[in-house]
């Protein structure tokens, strides 16, 4: 039985102030009862207030670096995001991707060195609007999964959870139907059972992200595939994110 676990994505947005009026705000509606887990995906100089306040909700950051420490400026490691307390980590986005040249290699090294340290890793990937246009959907995700999960074993890949982000479909308020949302997460599921084995297919949870909105979740998450949610826009306000929680729990 998967957990359902739905995560905000703040990128770059709030400040450490307004990061913790809206842990208030949130935290006062979550009983830790609800059978899904909730979380936020925030900036790193948000981590630690988000973590100070959270009781239920999961505190992920946006991206790591896979290295321990050294010369590379501006980077955060896994070690610092572990004493701050952070149990999860958003990989692979398609914005890192596209303005940060984040690679599938990068992802499998990043994946690897966050499950070293028990932090769940939510690797992304999806296709563009030209690939979905011209029929390489599946392509797509089966390459960028082989590259992503590369030199990680299959009890590793169980932990994680995948999240399939068509990118026509982020910011766009062009949410994916049901049905494509569901066929592709199918796909994911699928591909990692062909990839590792039947169990750790079954075992991963994958989420599906693109305008997902209070409106739309219910839909999504009454597909069988389909365990959870990567929100962007929706998940910066206390009141969406809060219609977000009770359309699931
Ligand atoms: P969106 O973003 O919900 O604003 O489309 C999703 C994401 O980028 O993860």
């Amino acid at each position: 039985m998967r957990k359902p676990i739905i995560v905000g994505n703040w990128k770059m947005n709030k400040t450490p102030s307004e990061a913790l009026e809206f842990m208030k705000g949130i935290e006062a509606v979550l009983t830790g009862e609800e059978g899904a887990d909730y979380g936020i995906g925030a900036p790193y100089v948000d981590l630690d207030v988000c973590v100070r306040n959270a009781k239920h909700l999961i505190i992920a950051a946006e991206n790591c670096n896979e290295k321990d420490s050294g010369a590379y400026t501006g980077e955060v490691s896994v070690p610092m995001l572990k004493e701050v307390g952070i149990t999860y980590c958003i990989i692979g986005h398609s914005e890192r991707r596209t303005y940060y040249n984040e690679t599938n290699e990068a992802c499998a090294l990043k994946a690897k060195r966050l499950l070293q340290d028990n932090i769940v890793p939510i690797l992304c990937i999806g296709e563009t609007e030209a690939e979905y246009d011209a029929g390489k959907t599946a392509d797509v995700i089966k390459t960028q999964l082989a590259g992503s999960l590369a030199g990680l074993d299959a009890e590793e890949v169980a932990r994680m959870v995948i999240a399939y982000e068509p990118i026509w479909a982020i910011g766009t308020g062009k949410s994916a139907t049901k049905e494509i949302a569901e066929d592709c997460c199918r796909l994911v599921r699928d591909t990692v059972k062909a990839l590792y084995n039947e169990e750790t297919g079954e075992a991963v949870r994958v989420q599906y992200g693109g305008s997902v909105k209070p409106t739309n979740i219910k839909e999504y998450m009454a597909c069988e595939d389909i365990d959870g949610a990567l929100i962007g826009g929706a998940s910066l306000k206390v009141d969406s994110f809060k219609e977000i929680i009770d359309a699931t729990k």
